[in-house]
């Protein structure tokens, strides 16, 4: 049995919101897209599925072709080219999966795919492609080998639930993930990787929130990547997570036409921090993803507008600029970088306010103890 959103909950009213949204590209007929969204409309909802709740339709200006949440969700003409160089699997998922509907890159953490469905089907995902041909829901049997490689490799701390999006799933559900985790000695910390909080906060629930509740440390990663996405209703639905001693971080996708102003990000940032209690944790800059070259800035642009965060924004509410590397190299941090010069002790550093000044580093021999290679590990 697939389990999913649709699925009835008595008394649940984001059910509604699902039900009034978008759930196929027939709906966009009620919507008053452009002529050329119109047309690329069918032929985008092949590669990737069309869905919004109403919740988050009702965030879009209609008067304005460049709305950001627009942007986000409804098929533009310009995904059909793909660009030479795009990749089905942009950061190298499959080559880690050494069982079904799990990832394991870094020894520490793991990558756990519950559903392969979300609640809202973002333009520029990254793992379009696994969605569209994969598109399973959640079943128990599909996660035992993942729960048994997990329960064989003790190095294994924390579970990442991602997909798909974790929190489309029923409370049940996810009360049997989170209890079938935590009986794994070994791993200390669930984290959940969503855009339920920012597209369906009525999701966000008393049962939710009870279903996550155990022995594991509990961090919720949300996906808010414009200022008009936090709303009364995004804010009680982070106060309800924060509530339950979760913590929140955010990470972004840096998106042309969507974020990519210094003005835009430094809102973000700024209300996730002092609004949602959300500490800004990453800027991805924008994957290879089959069909988003018009989505995507240069490095160059992301770094000059990271340096310009970094000066304005209190050090907790800056995220880092990070890049997913293709064939599994991870995520690398791309800046700011304040580093002119460099030779020797003396380095050239350039300060908060873009003037340079000389840094000279004055080391002692020190005993064996503290000259050891701090890189080396214990
Ligand atoms: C992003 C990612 C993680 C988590 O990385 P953090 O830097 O800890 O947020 C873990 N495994 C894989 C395969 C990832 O892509
Ligand atoms: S919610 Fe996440 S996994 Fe789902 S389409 Fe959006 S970015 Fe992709």
């Amino acid at each position: 049995m697939t389990e999913t959103l649709t699925q009835n909950e008595p008394d649940a009213a984001w059910q509604d919101d699902v039900r009034q949204g978008v759930r196929h590209v027939r709906d966009l007929d009620r919507l008053p897209l452009s002529s050329g969204e119109r047309a690329a409309a069918q032929e985008a909802a092949a590669h990737h599925k069309v869905r919004a709740p109403k919740a988050y339709l009702d965030l879009i200006d209609w008067n304005d072709p460049a709305d950001p949440i627009r942007a986000q969700i409804i098929p533009s003409p310009a995904e059909l080219d793909a660009a030479e160089g795009e990749l089905d699997d942009p950061i190298g998922d499959h080559a880690f999966s050494p069982v079904p509907r799990l990832t394991h890159r870094h020894a520490d953490r793991v990558l756990l795919f519950p559903t392969y469905q979300c609640a809202v089907y973002c333009r520029f995902c990254f793992r379009k492609e696994s969605l569209t041909s994969i598109g399973r829901g959640y079943t128990r049997a599909a996660l035992e080998p993942a729960l048994a490689y997990i329960a064989a490799h003790p190095e294994i701390r924390e579970v990442i639930l991602t997909g798909g999006d974790p929190l489309s799933l029923p409370d049940a559900a996810l009360a049997e993930i989170r209890a079938r985790v935590e009986a794994i000695a070994h791993v200390r910390l669930l984290r959940i990787h969503t855009r339920v909080p920012v597209a369906l906060p009525s999701r966000i629930t008393p049962g939710l929130v009870e279903a996550l509740q155990g022995r594991l440390m509990v961090t919720v990663v949300t996906h808010f990547n414009h200022a008009r996405e936090i709303t009364p209703a995004t804010e009680t639905a982070c106060r309800l997570l924060r509530q339950a001693g979760f913590v929140l971080l955010n990470q972004s996708v840096l998106l042309k036409g969507v974020n990519d102003s210094v003005e835009a990000l430094e809102e973000l940032c700024r209300e996730l921090m002092y609004r949602l209690g959300v500490k800004p944790y990453y800027l991805h800059h924008g994957d290879l993803a089959r069909g988003m070259a018009h989505r995507r800035t240069t490095i160059a642009q992301g770094q000059a507008l990271v340096e310009a965060l970094r000066a304005r924004l209190s050090g907790i509410c800056n995220p880092v600029y990070v890049i997913d590397l293709p064939e599994g190299g991870g995520k690398v941090p791309l800046g700011p970088c304040h580093v002119e010069a460099h030779d020797g002790e003396h380095w050239r550093l350039r300060g908060l306010d873009g003037e340079a000044r000389d840094y000279r580093e004055i080391v002692g021999a020190g005993d064996n103890r503290s000259s050891k290679d701090p890189t080396a590990g214990s």
